[in-house]
């Protein structure tokens, strides 16, 4: 029989996507492979999320255009996993009845064995576990990018912000072993990886749970010094534990980009309090303060919620000042979605979706003419530029994570690091048209190999990871 083809669907935040990176690497491992463009596959793996709303239509959508395929064809198989599954099991069988497999975000290492039990008893496999049955870092990872690689330092949160699931869904906070975190980056490292992004849902509340202070700065300079690695970034940071002694490890380690990704959600007081989000305005923008005094090209980023239960005109107006004052390079804005099961969902005061879109509007415009400004203020300047992608043109990121296009450099490869000028600017990209240098990194070889090993696996119709480590040699 040949092997079982499948994709995987991903919904919501990049802790999803790295989950997706793992259920791919257990289900290669255990024999699957993944289905080449144009096939249909004999496997659908949905990795929900359970934090915006319109994840549900858009899951129960794609779904209700599976029903029929999978009537006409019993052996085809659909699996949901992640938040929405760990929330909605009940509601996940009523609506889709013909789903094969639902798993929760603390069991993805038991989807290989669940889909064949799916397979043999022709019965829909249910199994949700309310606790972390391992670190999801020690399951097996088929990372989607052969330079760049995301590392799990934590899981779960202990906060109890009010319009979030999270708690509830992915528990309190877990701390992976520092030694653990170590050997993961370095094997990273020794396979080519030349970016590593450490995550964690409150990832510098890391060390909380093992009583050790200053953790997460001392995490950041050792995984920073593992000779090799080119660019360490976090994410995302929670202004209630940002402490000094980050910023100085961010300042004193090269390889720490000058880049904070932290979460605003609202530059009203009175709506932080709500959403018990413990710091208040003073506290975020006394932390960006001192971050751009030890770092002065560090780029910052934020979240922001607009129309959360209860927020006034003056608080929305409280959101614009914040964003004018603390000139973000970007901020990611979403609409308050209620979120069944959590406290903000019933409180009173919910915002018509009249205001709601007024208000995103208006903070999308301002912050769009904030970036076009800070971006123009780049032309002319040089940065070393890790390219991300190669095709017609070539993409990178700038150190501070602006994106950048730039024309082709002959034998420039993802992974690899060019220095260009910035010569035009938008507010969401830059374009640089003159590259002065490429550097060949260990990354751009990393790609090569996976690249190459793709192809003579799919020549051979090998497609397996254990195949793939031989094709390669890696
Ligand atoms: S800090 Fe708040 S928003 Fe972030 S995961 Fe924890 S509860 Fe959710």
């Amino acid at each position: 029989m040949s092997a079982r083809s499948f994709v995987v669907e991903t919904y919501g935040c990049q802790m999803n996507a790295h989950d997706t990176e793992r259920i791919t690497g257990l289900l290669l491992d255990a024999g699957y492979v993944q289905t080449l463009e144009g096939r249909e596959p004999d496997l659908v793996v949905f990795n929900t999320c359970a934090v915006r709303e319109n994840a549900d239509n858009k899951l129960y959508g794609r779904l209700s255009f599976l029903a029929p395929f999978k009537k006409s064809n019993p052996e085809f198989q659909i699996a949901i996993g992640g938040c929405m599954a760990q929330k909605d099991q009940e509601e996940i069988q009523k609506r889709a009845p013909y789903v094969d497999v639902v798993f929760g975000t603390h069991n993805m290492g038991s989807l290989p064995a669940l889909l064949e039990r799916a397979r043999i008893e022709e019965e829909a496999q249910i199994e949700i576990k309310e606790s972390l049955e391992h670190f999801p870092s020690t399951l097996p990872t088929h990372r989607q990018s052969a330079f760049s690689a995301w590392l799990s330092i934590s899981v779960g949160c202990n906060n109890t912000c009010t319009f979030c699931i999270v708690p509830s869904l992915r528990g309190m906070e877990r701390d992976r072993k520092r030694e653990d975190i170590l050997a993961e980056a370095r094997a990273l490292v020794a396979e080519g990886v030349v970016e590593i992004t450490l995550l964690g849902q409150n990832v510098n509340a890391y060390g909380v749970e093992l009583g050790e202070r200053g953790a997460f700065a001392s995490l950041l300079k050792e995984v920073g010094s593992i000779e090799g690695l080119e660019r360490l970034r976090f994410m995302s940071p929670h202004p209630r534990d940002f402490t000094d002694d980050v910023i100085e490890a961010m300042a004193a380690t090269p390889t720490v980009m000058p880049h904070l990704h932290m979460p605003l959600q609202s530059g009203s007081n009175k709506v932080l309090a709500q959403m018990r989000r413990s710091y208040r305005r003073e506290r975020y923008l006394g932390i960006i303060d001192r971050v751009r005094a030890a770092i002065p090209h560090a780029g910052i980023t934020t979240d922001i919620i607009v129309g959360f239960p209860g927020e006034s005109d003056e608080d929305f107006e409280q959101t614009l000042d914040i964003v004018r004052t603390a000139r973000f390079t970007a901020a990611y804005t979403f609409q308050y979605s209620r979120r069944p099961g959590t406290p903000a969902a019933t409180m009173p005061d919910q915002i018509d979706d009249v205001t709601m879109a007024k208000r995103y509007t208006a903070l999308h415009a301002l912050q769009q003419e904030i970036s076009g400004e800070i971006n123009a203020e780049s032309i002319g300047a040089r940065y070393e530029i890790l390219v991300t992608e190669v095709a017609d043109r070539m993409t990178g990121r700038l150190p501070d994570f602006r994106l950048v296009h730039l024309p082709l450099a002959e034998g420039a490869r993802p992974g690899d690091i060019v220095t260009a000028t910035i010569t035009s600017a938008s507010p969401n990209f830059m374009i640089a048209d003159e590259i002065h240098e490429l550097r060949k990194t260990r990354g751009g070889e990393a790609t090569a190999c996976r690249t190459e090993a793709g192809s003579a696996a799919i020549a051979l119709g090998m497609p397996t990871l254990a195949r793939l480590k031989e094709i390669s040699g890696s």
